[in-house]
């Protein structure tokens, strides 16, 4: 798990984004007593802003 994964549940819906990695070589996050799919990656800062292009 590392910070900005962003996991989903298929059974209620619920998302988990992952604010602090661990050091689990396979850590396998749960709910609904089901493993979460990654979802994806949340971008680490906002896009765009007032100064960028
Ligand atoms: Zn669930
Ligand atoms: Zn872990």
């Amino acid at each position: 798990m590392k910070v900005g994964d962003v996991y989903t549940c298929e059974d209620c819906g619920a998302e988990f984004a992952v604010t602090k990695a661990c050091d689990c070589e396979d850590c396998q996050p749960k709910c609904c007593d089901k493993p979460l799919k990654l979802k994806g990656r949340e971008p680490a800062a906002p896009q765009g802003g007032c100064c960028s292009g």
